[in-house]
């Protein structure tokens, strides 16, 4: 199998790697643990001035991708791919918002990654996302309720997420294991040394080297947190949690 490879289809390439070039994500990069291509769609552009944007039909502020222009990238960006079938994903925010579990499944059911196109300007032509939608799976996921400029963002956005699960990428598993989400809590609080700083100390439990007291402290933590912090993911929590027990 070949590794994970996210393409992104973007009008402005020079963006990326962009922040996805340091730490962790940019080590991998380095070491091939990731592949990362842009496509510029303006390549795809047909005219001597290279246009792929064109006015609003119905009227209305703003220029809008052209269907044939995005059309052509996404089908070169298959191209990119062999056998295996990437995930197909307009980022927008009218998209499902993302979370920890739709990550997750992308690199389960999408080893060999993912096409990321990003819109600029007042989006994309619709009939072009409706056609990837009904013939390929094109997926939309918006990475928050507010409006970004461009799709290269959440696109970042997005990778990091993923990038973060492929094996060797983050050193310990463990450490994954106990982030936010991964257990459909939120994190217990964390502190590194001195014992002491302004005045503050770090929670006698975590000095005990008792490992089960330990655990059973940061569970706590977590719970208390999600509750207090996103009832919503709470909720979901406890129905999760009830069902485990049926
Ligand atoms: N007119 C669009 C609307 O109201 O839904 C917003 C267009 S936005 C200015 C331009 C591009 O930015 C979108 O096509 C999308 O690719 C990207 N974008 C903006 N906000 C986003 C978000 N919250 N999540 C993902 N992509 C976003």
């Amino acid at each position: 199998m070949t590794n994970w490879q996210a393409t992104v289809l973007t009008l402005f390439p020079e963006m990326f790697p962009g922040p996805l070039a340091h730490s962790l994500a940019g080590r991998a990069l380095r070491e091939s643990l990731w592949l990362l291509k842009t496509i510029d769609i303006r390549g795809f552009a047909h005219d001597k001035h290279q246009t792929v944007d064109d006015t609003c039909v119905g009227g209305g502020a703003g220029m809008v991708l052209k269907a044939d222009i995005v059309d052509a990238a996404l089908t070169h960006a298959c191209s990119q791919y062999n056998e295996e079938k990437p995930a197909i994903i307009y980022l927008t925010p009218r998209g499902e918002p993302l979370r920890q579990p739709r990550v997750r499944s992308l690199m389960k059911n999408n080893p060999s990654g993912c096409i990321l196109l990003c819109g600029r300007y007042e989006g994309i032509d619709d009939r072009v996302i409706e056609k990837w939608r009904e013939e390929k799976g094109l997926i939309e996921i918006s990475i928050g309720d507010y409006i970004l400029s461009g799709g290269e963002i959440a696109a970042l956005t997005l990778m990091d997420a993923c990038v973060r699960l492929l094996p060797g990428v983050v050193n310990k598993q463990e450490s994954l294991e106990s982030e936010s989400f991964e257990l459909d809590l939120l994190e217990f609080p964390q502190y590194t040394k001195p014992q002491n700083w302004q005045g503050k100390a770090v929670p006698e439990v975590l000095l005990s080297g008792d490992h089960k007291k330990i655990a059973t402290w940061r569970q706590g933590q977590s719970e208390k947190i999600t509750k207090e912090r996103r009832p919503d993911l709470w909720d979901a929590y406890l129905k999760n949690d009830l069902s485990h027990q049926k």
